[in-house]
Parts: C-alpha cells; sequence; structure tokens
C-alpha cells in the first residue's frame, strides 16, 4: 500500500500555507478567474454562472480564490471571530420518511427509538444553559403520531421556560 505524501494543491494546509501575496496568486489565475476576483475585490460580486465556475477552481485558481475571499472577510468584519454556544435537542429519532441517506431516523417499534417528553428536552436544555448556551435547536424524526399542535406545544414550553433563549425546530435530525 502507498500512500501519497505530496502536497496537494486542494488541501486546506497546502492553500493556508501559500506566502505569495493576493496579487501573486490572482496573476497565477487564468484571466477569466483574475477578472472574476478583482470584481469582487470592488465590491462587484460574481454572477451565477461565474459563482458556478468558482465552485470547481483547482490549484492556483483555488489559492487565489481562498486569497480573495480571505481579503474580502478581512475588509468586511476585521479578525473578530464571533460564535455561538448552542444547544442541540434531539427529542425523538421516529420518522417514518425513510430518506436513503439517513442514518439518524428509526421506525416505531425498533429498539433504538425513543419519543422523549418535554421534560426530557427542557432538562438538556438546562444542561445547555448551564453551560453558556444562548441558543438551542430541537431536531426530531417526522413522526406520524405526534400531535399537529406538537411543535407548538414543544415550542411553548420551552419559550416559557427559557424566555431570553433563541430557539427554533427543524422537522428534521439529519439537519
Ligand atoms: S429524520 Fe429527516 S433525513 Fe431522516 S428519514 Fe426522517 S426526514 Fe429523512
Amino acid at each position: 500500500m502507498s500512500y501519497q505524501t505530496e502536497p496537494h494543491p486542494d488541501r486546506v494546509d497546502f492553500l493556508l500555507s501559500d506566502q505569495r501575496s493576493l496579487a501573486q496568486r490572482i496573476g497565477a489565475t487564468r484571466p477569466a478567474i483574475a477578472a472574476v476576483l478583482e470584481r469582487a475585490l470592488e465590491g462587484r460580486p460574481p454572477s451565477a454562472e461565474e459563482g458556478a465556475e468558482l465552485l470547481v477552481l483547482r490549484g492556483d485558481d483555488l489559492s487565489a480564490l481562498v486569497a480573495t475571499a480571505d481579503a474580502i472577510r478581512k475588509e468586511d468584519v476585521g479578525d473578530i471571530v464571533t460564535y455561538v454556544v448552542n444547544r442541540n435537542v434531539n427529542w425523538t429519532n421516529i420518522c417514518f420518511v425513510g430518506c436513503k441517506f439517513c442514518a439518524f431516523a428509526r421506525l416505531k417499534g425498533h429498539e433504538q427509538a425513543y419519543d422523549h417528553p418535554i421534560e426530557f428536552v427542557l432538562d438538556r436544555i438546562q444542561e445547555g444553559v448551564n453551560r453558556g448556551a444562548t441558543e438551542v435547536c430541537m431536531q426530531g424524526g417526522i413522526n406520524p403520531e405526534m400531535d399537529s399542535d406538537g411543535y407548538f406545544v414543544l415550542l411553548r414550553a420551552v419559550r416559557d421556560r427559557f424566555p431570553d433563549l433563541h430557539n427554533g425546530p427543524t422537522r428534521c435530525g439529519a439537519r
């Protein structure tokens, strides 16, 4: 068995260690790509077609795109990075939809299926709040036996207990 040891031009560590200036990187791209990047630096975004082209850039072109995006990011927001402490609660994995890619859902009656009561959800959120969470994301499968107002009841209970928390449901546990 052999392993690739040469730096790959698409690897993040390679892109991050590229010491060339932004101008040098743009200068090494194809003219059409350079034109798009230079316009972006002037505040004029790419068209949808140009954006689609940017999605598949590799090598020097990708390095120039990364550097351009970083320059625009720096100009827009500086170097301060912010984040939100979030508690993600899965209240049920029972779902009848059957998406092929899903490793989360279980049919009702499966030994790993669960459908937690609201108090369980509130306790999990409290754990998150105790550790600094300011946002909760509740995710569950699409349980056909859930009451038609089940999401509203859940949201109301969370809102009543944690009025300052930013919250919202997603119906699908895979998101
Ligand atoms: S939980 Fe979401 S992704 Fe999984 S089967 Fe249900 S709808 Fe599909």
